[in-house]
């Protein structure tokens, strides 16, 4: 090969065919802060693509606690935990989010998808089996795949096939059964009572992914565990900072061993630097107001139950949500990313959700309804959603 050969032509290869496929996709860019009206991509639209269920993106007192810590602690903390690190609004984050989820302990990763990778990839070797949803988030397959534990998928939810792998894998040194909390794509809400039933039973050690439960389910927003009333039942409990609270972070909640364990072994723990202090001090203050502003939480299921209430009224399929997750499912990828445009022409905006994010032939435009929406706001988006359908004639 010469010297100056472009070496990556077969990426542009690539592309070529994920755009023939409409499977392409580019980064939408925001020229305000986060909310629910928004400047995207030089245009203002109301948006329903945020996870910011509570609207603490944008919260005057996540802001002001970040700032405060800046004055305090500069900016960047210059190391991993692990070796010098660690400051102790880090440790005191910690304790305040276990005692929020009631929990011994908590431990918190640079992000979600790190305390997912990290902490199943050292709690599963060979020998073990690990037992896991067909639909779960993208960071549990990746940390299923940094194992060499048996796997076993069962079908979605499907308490049988969870009873049926927990049976054929009764020979394997330890079990792992892990499921999203909420599903992130179609917002069903996973029988965690159930699950934790079959896991007792068979003894299994259960961990659940709450990404789409923090801040949402349960009193105060402590997510799926309470939402279940199943606390002290589940070993792992994880979940993301990322979302409904407005910063940034995964975490894992439980027993003070796994704490310990992870702080000495998790690859996505110990080889990466910590949080900036102004990060964890944002933490600290959504873990404060979502205890002291219930009325984020109630607003949010309210413009959940209308939203969801007046798109069903106008025959889109919404699948199976539970959740302010909403999904329109349209089937073709084309007709997911045609949908998209066109609610984006009437200024609202809905990312195209297309396969490898959900299978090939239930593409979607996915809603994300969130407390900073009003009435109005919702309302306007049912109108464009009833003129667009009915031009796409998809209602
Ligand atoms: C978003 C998400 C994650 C990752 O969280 P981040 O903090 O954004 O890395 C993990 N699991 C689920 C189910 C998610 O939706």
């Amino acid at each position: 090969m010469k010297k100056n050969e472009n070496r990556l032509q077969f990426l542009k290869d690539e592309i070529e065919g994920m755009k023939k496929e409409n499977l392409f996709t580019t980064l939408p860019v925001l020229s305000t802060p986060q909310g629910a009206r928004v400047t995207i991509n030089g245009k203002k639209a109301l948006t329903l693509s945020t996870n910011n269920y509570l609207g603490f993106a944008n919260h005057p007192r996540l802001a002001a606690a970040a700032k405060k810590a800046i004055d305090k602690w500069g900016f960047g903390c210059g190391a991993v935990r692990q070796i010098a690190g660690t400051m102790e609004i880090h440790n005191e984050a910690e304790e305040m989010l276990a005692k929020y989820k009631h929990t011994e302990a908590s431990l918190i990763f640079v992000a979600g998808i790190a305390a997912n990778r990290g902490t199943i990839q050292v709690l599963m070797g060979e020998g073990d089996a690990i037992i896991s949803d067909e639909l779960n988030h993208g960071s549990i397959i990746d940390g299923v795949r940094l194992t060499k534990s048996e796997k076993k998928i069962y079908p979605h939810m499907d308490m049988t096939g969870l009873e049926k792998a927990l049976k054929e894998t009764q020979a394997a040194r330890r079990r792992l059964i892990v499921t999203d909390g909420v599903f992130s794509m179609d917002g069903d809400i996973a029988p965690l009572d159930q699950i934790v039933e079959l896991a007792e039973k068979y003894d299994a050690i259960t961990m659940v992914d709450d990404a789409h439960g923090d801040g949402v389910l349960g009193k105060d927003g402590r997510g799926i565990v309470d939402h279940f009333n199943l606390h002290g039942r589940v070993d792992i409990d994880m979940g993301t900072l990322s979302k409904a609270f407005g910063c940034l972070g995964g975490y894992i909640s439980g027993r003070q061993e796994l704490r310990d364990y992870l702080i000495n072994r998790a690859r996505s723990f110990i080889f990466t630097t910590a949080h900036p202090p102004c990060v964890t001090a944002a933490i600290m203050e959504a873990l404060r107001v979502v205890q002291d502003e219930p009325q984020h939480l109630k607003r949010l299921w309210d413009n959940t139950k209308f939203f969801k209430e007046g798109l069903r009224d106008l025959g889109f399929n919404i699948g199976r949500s539970q959740t302010p997750i909403t999904p329109v499912i349209v089937g073709e990828s084309a007709t997911a990313q045609k949908l998209s445009r066109a609610l984006f022409d009437h200024d609202v905006f809905v990312k195209p959700i297309v396969y490898p994010l959900v299978s090939k032939d239930t593409a979607r435009v996915r809603n994300i309804v969130t407390a900073e929406h009003t009435q109005e706001d919702l309302q306007f988006a049912l109108d464009v959603y009833k003129k667009v359908g009915n031009e796409m004639k998809l209602i």
